[in-house]
């Protein structure tokens, strides 16, 4: 399994990680999340052995992941990482892109494998084009192909659905993380979509002021957000009486002592998100139907208290 020991790294004089530890499973999906700048990118380059660390250590299973102090070439063949900023050979096709990283000893093999993989990120049709051709979100696409390629242990991803259009990206999504769970792949995959959490992770890092600030199955943390930073991570929310209450867990009701006036309504499609004043204080709830501006509701809320600290 991945193991990580008290990891402290810093580019310079202050540490951007400090005493990080956690494990992966075979298997496993684990997602990172955190602000922009919070450290996900540089987490998972230390994970595949890109810089040296300050202090602690990685396994994955028996091997040590080494630093370039210790390790002339970076990388390891259990392992694939997926960047943020793919890089790509463009003047040949995708095919032949992938191809680079397939096997040639068995060429009909090679074939069905490339082919196989094409399904995977849904490419099949663009199979002939030269990758330079290609969209953002199509090369990000093939980058994940060729990070499959070699069928590796585990695999870091760094925002790997950042790239790809709405239209695709919920299929995607579920093929990827479909094809890693059969295939027993360790996924750790930095994000700040929601979506690319719920449903998918086993286990999820929060990440904050340079450490992990909690570790949890994404379920257990949707349902009881410590901090205002991780129920920001899940939707639209609000302090009430000390406690994180989602936009959906405030109906209005016919009457109650939470007397708040409308200002805005948005239209989500099948819900509407209302903006209204509360004790002077803007407060979010969902509802069914548009509410004019102005308007006076009464809303309760629908959760088990959950204290905030
Ligand atoms: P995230 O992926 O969560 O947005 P990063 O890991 O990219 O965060 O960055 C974490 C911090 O490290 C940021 O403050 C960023 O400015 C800094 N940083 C990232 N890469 C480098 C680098 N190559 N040299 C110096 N500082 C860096
Ligand atoms: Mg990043």
């Amino acid at each position: 399994m991945l193991k990580v020991e008290n990891l402290t790294f810093s580019y310079n004089k202050t540490p951007v990680l400090k005493a990080i530890s956690f494990c992966a499973k075979p298997g496993e999906n684990l997602a990172i999340i955190g602000e922009s700048g919070s450290g996900k990118s540089t987490l998972l380059q230390l994970l595949y052995g890109t810089f040296d660390l300050n202090e602690g250590q990685i396994f994955w299973k028996d091997n040590q992941i080494l630093g370039p102090k210790f390790n002339l070439v970076i990388g390891y063949d259990f392992m694939k990482y997926v960047a943020q900023e793919f890089d790509l050979m463009p003047f040949i096709s995708v095919s032949e892109n992938i191809g680079k990283h397939v096997s040639n000893f068995f060429p009909e093999e090679k074939k069905m494998r490339i082919a196989e993989l094409l399904e995977v990120v849904e490419l099949s049709e663009f199979a002939h084009l030269k990758v330079k051709t290609l969209s953002g979100g199509q090369k990000q696409r093939v980058a994940l192909a060729q990070a499959l390629a070699k069928q590796p242990e585990i695999i870091l991803l760094d925002e790997p659905f950042s790239h790809i259009d709405n239209f695709k990206k919920h299929s995607l999504r579920r093929n990827i993380f479909k094809y890693l769970k059969d295939q027993n792949i360790t996924c750790v995959v930095a994000t700040h979509d929601k979506d690319d959490v719920l449903g998918f992770a086993d286990k999820m890092l929060v990440l904050s002021d340079n450490t992990i600030f909690v570790t949890d199955c994404p379920k257990q943390l949707y349902k009881n957000p410590k901090t205002p930073l991780i129920a920001s991570f899940f939707g639209e929310f609000n302090i009430l009486d000390n406690t994180i209450v989602y936009a959906h867990e405030l109906k209005v009701v016919e009457k109650s002592n939470l007397k708040a006036t409308v200002t805005k309504a948005y239209f989500k499609g099948n819900y509407y998100l209302i903006e209204a004043v509360l004790n002077k204080k803007t407060v979010f709830f969902e509802h069914e139907t548009s509410l004019d501006n102005r308007r006076v509701v009464y809303l309760k809320m629908v959760k088990k208290l959950n204290q905030f600290c």
